[in-house]
């Protein structure tokens, strides 16, 4: 943590700030959306500091405002809808944020699963924000009927037409989501994410096993990246690849019959576990990238960039 987090900052004057629920149905693209926004600084939450409603995803600091993305769990899934439970975690997650945004597959017509959501929001009241995503798979002849079938849908509320995989149009959604946040001042210092400190605290878990149990025969080339995590109900999935640069140092970290990684794995994950403070399955993978070193966008992935 540096002096600057630790400081409290002094938001400008008409700064704005909130949390902003993502949800969708299962592949309208909303990881890919978050890490468009947020990229490598997903902020991962430990269970210690989450709620079970809401799950802290990623946090967007700009000139004008502070945008908190958050996960609702359980919401996206259409066939669970319809269960009570469900519908009361999403109650209070939508009931708790400051705006929600909906994202829909802006490429295909409005799906049943989305008529349900939007039933589901329309109890609550949250303001709404609309989030047409996929835009670059639409043919320009198709864009308006596609656009007007969701308005029909949803009803009045601000549309954004936006590519998640390109980045196109999600400066402008980012903007139309800050617009609608309550004035107020930063919720988190604004450097905290670019440290990103629980997904390299989880990363150094994986080398520093790497390390201690290879000893010297794969040194500093190894850097590792974690590629996923997903909160599951009963456990945190993580995946994670580690990178060497010669096919020699992968055969030593997978070992014979693959007992070298299992060690680290198995050693790396009782380590995440305390970190984090629930179950964790770890899925390890060694990739051979050679002179990953010196590839300034890779090295910026592994969260030795700036940022
Ligand atoms: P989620 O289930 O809502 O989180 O969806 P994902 O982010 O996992 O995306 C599902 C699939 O849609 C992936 O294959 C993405 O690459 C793809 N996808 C997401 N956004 C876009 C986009 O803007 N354009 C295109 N062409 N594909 C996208
Ligand atoms: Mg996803």
């Amino acid at each position: 943590m540096t002096k600057d987090d630790q400081a409290v900052t002094p938001s400008p004057p008409g700064y704005r700030s909130g949390f902003v629920a993502i949800i969708g149905r299962p592949n309208v693209g909303k990881s890919t959306l978050l890490n468009q926004l947020v990229g490598h600084k997903v902020a991962i939450t430990s269970p210690v500091a989450q709620t079970t409603r809401n799950r802290l995803r990623g946090i967007l600091t700009r000139a004008t405002a502070q945008l908190v993305l958050l996960d609702t769990p359980g919401i996206h899934k259409p066939h669970h809808l319809l269960g009570e439970h469900l519908v009361r975690v999403a109650r209070s997650t939508i009931g708790e944020v400051d705006l929600v945004l909906l994202i829909v597959d802006g490429s295909v017509p409005p799906g049943h699963g989305d008529a349900h959501i939007i039933q589901l929001l329309r109890h609550h009241g949250t303001p709404l924000v609309v989030g047409l995503n996929k835009q670059d798979l639409v043919v320009p002849k198709r864009g308006a009927e596609l656009q007007r079938s969701y308005r029909n849908l949803v009803g009045r509320c601000p549309f954004f037409g936006f590519s998640a995989l390109s980045g196109a149009g999600c400066d402008q959604l980012v903007e139309g989501l800050s617009q609608r946040l309550p004035e107020g001042p930063h919720l988190y210092p604004p450097h905290a994410v670019s440290d990103q400190p629980e997904r390299l605290l989880l990363a150094e878990q994986i080398r520093e096993q790497v390390l201690h149990l290879t000893r010297e025969e794969v040194p500093h080339s190894v850097a590792v990246n974690i590629e996923d995590i997903c909160e599951e109900r009963r456990c945190t999935r993580i995946t994670a690849v580690v990178l060497v640069e010669r096919s020699s140092q992968k055969g030593i970290l997978i070992g014979k019959g693959g007992s070298m990684l299992k060690a680290i794995g198995t050693a790396a994950r009782l380590q995440m576990q305390i970190l984090i403070a629930g179950p964790v399955h770890l899925e390890l993978f060694v990739k051979v990238s050679p002179h990953w070193r010196r590839h300034p966008g890779r090295l910026a992935e592994l969260g030795y960039g700036h940022g």
